[in-house]
């Protein structure tokens, strides 16, 4: 007859894809009884783990069925036991996070406007100056700053369960990194429901071994969702920086983002105009204004705001950024690595 500790030993054989440890080991398959010939088991899933949970629950149950006495499992899903207690909507108690000492966060009013490109060179530039600095990519629905940084084949690692849980930020061109693009797995759509959403940015905030930063650059997704606000709702920001193009058609959106900052009381640092012409290497005094120009402008004009920068399109921009290198890395000496390096020291005064 199957023993409890069979079924224990069959089921540390189930991983998670983040950290490549078993379930077992990392106390998010609980309570595991053996009543002959039933199986009853708890799960208790955090929520940055819920992206795995359909496969999770499926290996559980084909491991299971496999003994030969055993024709009926039942899993219970433990949410109270979740490190953030299963509370989907914790209100905006503001918690600042222990160790870090500003938080700055970039957002966008619609997607590839370069907002990923900005967070990660200011997040290096930063590193550069000297300063302890971190990256959190909530980017839940495109996370591609692993592959501009070159650790897309990194997985974080874990330790501790439950409560105790805690990640390990991967650590390259100077700065520690967490991603969304760690945890999902390839291939699977993300589609995050709101509640969960907070949880996981929750617990990218939490419960991550963020060691002592001076900053913390958070990368979020464009628009005006979720993410925006479980991060406003969650922590003290203490800037928010938009990315535009000089596209007059864009600025809709990125009105609606500044105005949503502004509802939840965060302070807006400026604008960044980024893809601001086209400046050919080999012909330097020219300039092609590819997606037109004045909208950074006009929107820091409109919310009294400062126009922080405007980048211009740059080959190695994406030629390093393909090669896992941050164009302030890459090519120090490009006009773009320069414009970072003085929002960067923009940021620090
Ligand atoms: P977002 O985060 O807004 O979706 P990304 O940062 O991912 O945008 O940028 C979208 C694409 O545009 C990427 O391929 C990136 O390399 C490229 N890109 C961004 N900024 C520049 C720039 N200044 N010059 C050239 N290419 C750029």
């Amino acid at each position: 007859m199957t023993k409890v500790e069979e079924a224990r030993d069959a089921l540390s054989k189930i991983i998670d894809v983040g950290s490549k440890k078993n379930l077992m080991e990392l106390g998010w398959i609980k309570n595991v009884r053996v009543l002959v010939p039933r199986s009853i088991i708890t799960l208790a899933l955090p929520s940055y783990a819920n992206s795995q949970r359909d496969r999770i629950v499926k290996e559980i149950r084909n491991t299971l069925l496999n003994f030969s006495d055993i024709n009926d499992v039942q899993i219970e899903i433990d949410n109270a036991s979740q490190p953030d207690g299963g509370s989907e909507d914790s209100g905006p108690n503001l918690q600042a996070i222990n160790g870090i000492k500003k938080i700055i966060a970039v957002s966008s009013g619609k997607g590839g406007v370069g907002k990923s490109t900005v967070a990660v060179n200011i997040a290096c530039t930063l590193a550069k100056l000297g300063l302890k600095t971190g990256l959190l990519d909530a980017d839940i629905y495109g996370p591609n700053t692993p592959s501009m940084l070159g650790v897309s084949d990194e997985s974080p690692k874990v330790y501790g369960s439950g409560n105790e849980q805690r990640l390990i930020p991967i650590f390259k061109h100077g700065i520690s990194i967490v991603s969304m693009g760690f945890l999902i797995e390839e291939g699977q759509p993300v589609i995050w429901r709101g509640p969960m959403l907070n949880t996981i940015i929750r617990q990218f905030l939490y419960q991550v071994e963020w060691d002592n930063l001076d900053f913390l650059i958070v990368d979020l997704p464009p628009g005006t969702g979720d993410a925006q606000i479980s991060l406003a709702q969650s922590v003290p920001i203490d800037g928010a920086i938009i990315v535009t193009t000089p596209q007059q058609v864009s600025l809709q959106d990125s009105r609606r983002g500044l105005a949503m900052f502004k509802q939840l009381g965060v302070p807006l640092l400026g604008v960044v105009e980024n893809m601001s012409g086209f400046i050919p290497p080999d012909q330097p005094e020219k300039k092609y204004e590819i997606f037109g120009k004045g909208g950074g402008q006009i929107l820091a004009d409109e919310h009294k705001l400062p126009l922080l920068a405007q980048i211009p399109i740059e080959i190695s921009v994406v030629s390093e950024s393909n090669k896992g290198i941050p164009i302030a890395i890459g090519d120090p000496q490009s006009l773009s690595a320069i414009v970072f390096k003085e929002l960067a020291q923009f940021i620090t005064k």
